[in-house]
């Protein structure tokens, strides 16, 4: 594991350096940026979100197909969410797990969350007493807030789908939860390119939503062993991160990953990727080089 001090410098260069603008059209940002009204940014960074997985160019025909569906106003279409006469409008859509229904049953769990609760930040911090502990919990009242919403205007035997489930991962299972982490840097963070919508949620709480590429960035650096992504390593990778802006400890996940999904690194020596590369002196690729290299 490489030590915090030696990280701060060449982590500040990424940040700093990052092409925030050219990075941001192709990331799936992109859509709940295009949306200046905060009601509306918030459901459609939920919705993106919560589509989020595999290649952003991917999952994004498919938003483009829900959003296309929900007009100039996702959130005032939510609201007015009728399955009989609205769902229809998303006949086009299909992605891996999910159907036209997963998406319908979306509009009904927000539909109603927003009718009790106003905003979805509200709903957020209604299963968050601690506003100052772990992060974990309350994202974990969240997403349940949607799986045990009535959805039987769309499932009328009761029982929701698989598809449905996957778009609302649950913390306490384990699992990394990329998608709602993501969610939550977007709303959060205070700084670009994120939005810092949700002032009820300190930055300082955020957990890194580690994917695959900030894993392999993460592992390349020496932020963590693990060889599984899981919660623990996300909070493993935040802990250590923390030491350097605790305040802000998730500062650093757009560029890694960008910097992984742009081609910028390949996660092995390169002589040529590598030659630019401000994180060479803390890279575990180039370590192992140096270390052979001495004997
Ligand atoms: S030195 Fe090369 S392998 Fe290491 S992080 Fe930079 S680009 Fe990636």
């Amino acid at each position: 594991m490489t030590r915090a001090p030696a990280l701060r410098e060449p982590l500040e260069r990424l940040y700093r350096d990052c092409d925030y603008t050219t990075r941001v059209a192709r990331d799936a940002m992109q859509f709940p940026l295009r949306y200046p009204a905060a009601e509306d940014r918030e459901l459609v960074a939920l919705l993106t979100a919560c589509l989020a997985y595999g290649r952003v160019d991917l999952f994004g025909r498919a938003v483009e197909i829900v959003l296309a569906a929900m007009g100039p106003s996702p959130a005032r279409f939510v609201r007015e969410f009728d399955p009989r006469r609205d769902g229809p409008a998303f006949a086009g859509f299909r992605y891996r797990f999910n159907r036209p229904a997963d998406v319908a049953a979306f509009c009904v769990a927000a539909r109603d969350l927003l009718a009790r609760h106003g905003t979805l930040e509200k709903c957020f911090g209604a299963g968050d007493p601690e506003p100052a502990g772990p992060l974990g919990p309350a994202l974990d009242r969240f997403a349940r807030a949607f799986l045990a919403a009535d959805l039987r205007e769309v499932f009328p035997r009761g029982r929701m789908s698989r598809g449905y489930r996957h778009l609302f991962p649950l913390p306490s299972a384990g699992g990394p939860c990329k998608r709602l982490l993501l969610f939550l840097r977007w709303m959060v963070r205070r700084e670009p390119p994120d939005f810092g919508l949700w002032t009820s949620v300190a930055p300082a709480r955020l957990l890194v939503p580690v994917d695959t590429h900030v894993e392999n960035m993460s592992r390349a650096i020496g932020l963590t062993r693990r060889r599984s992504r899981t919660w623990r390593m996300a909070e493993e990778i935040t802990r250590r991160l923390a030491v350097l802006d605790p305040a802000d400890p998730v500062k650093y996940d757009f560029a890694l990953c960008h910097k992984r999904m742009s081609g910028d690194c390949r996660d092995r020596r390169d002589a040529a990727v590598c030659a630019p590369c401000g994180l060479r002196a803390v890279c575990r690729h180039w370590r192992a080089r140096a270390r052979t290299t001495r004997r």
